[in-house]
């Protein structure tokens, strides 16, 4: 067509998991670039945004950190769940309930018509605690594979970790890119 391209896009990534397996952290790392000082316990939605470039183009990633199970989440859902781009699904590597969550958070999304056709990815955090881990790798990646999602372990907290964390959102960004 002959409109012209609009100023910035915006990917809006939803970031989803049980309550304290670090997604604050984790869109923190991303769009700081460093692991928060203090986090407070998410109340309804927290968002931020980083710009980032993709071939020349400057977009606009937008990641949405809901409060897990925290009873403000019902008032926020509707809104949260509108123009999803992609899915990163969190859980904690020393919690097993926070792996075991993982259908039911999916199946959430589902129903909010966010099936296999919109990008998903499966994040398995703290691994700078891997001696306390509780969820194996082996099981993790069977579980992302029945899903067809890939599989990240990664730490927020790590101070090595950065780049991983960067880089983990940045392929979902080239994913969604390359998609349209
Ligand atoms: P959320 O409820 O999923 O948003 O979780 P938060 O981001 O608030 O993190 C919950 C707790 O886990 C906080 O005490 C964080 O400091 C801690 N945490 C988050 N990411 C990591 C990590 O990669 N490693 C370790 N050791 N702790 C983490
Ligand atoms: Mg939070």
């Amino acid at each position: 067509s002959s409109l012209p391209p609009p100023r910035s896009r915006i990917f809006k990534i939803i970031v989803i998991g049980d309550s304290g397996v670090g997604k604050t952290c984790l869109t923190y790392r991303f769009c700081a670039g460093k692991f928060p000082d203090k986090t407070e316990a998410t109340i309804g939605v927290d968002f931020r945004e980083k710009v980032i470039e993709i071939d020349g183009e400057k977009i606009k990633v937008q990641l949405w950190d809901t409060a897990g199970q925290e009873r403000f989440r019902k008032s926020m859902v509707q809104h949260y769940y509108r123009n999803v781009h992609a899915i990163v699904f969190v859980y904690d590597i020393t919690n097993a309930v926070s792996f075991q969550s993982l259908p039911a958070w999916i199946e959430e999304c589902r129903q909010h018509s966010l099936g296999q056709d919109v990008p998903r990815i499966l994040v398995g955090n703290k691994c700078d605690l891997r001696g306390a881990a509780r969820v194996s790798t082996d099981v993790a990646q069977k579980f992302a594979d029945s899903h067809s999602m890939p599989l990240f372990e990664t730490s927020a907290k790590s101070p090595g970790d950065n780049d991983h964390v960067e880089a983990i959102f940045m392929t979902v960004a080239h994913k969604l890119k390359s998609q349209k």
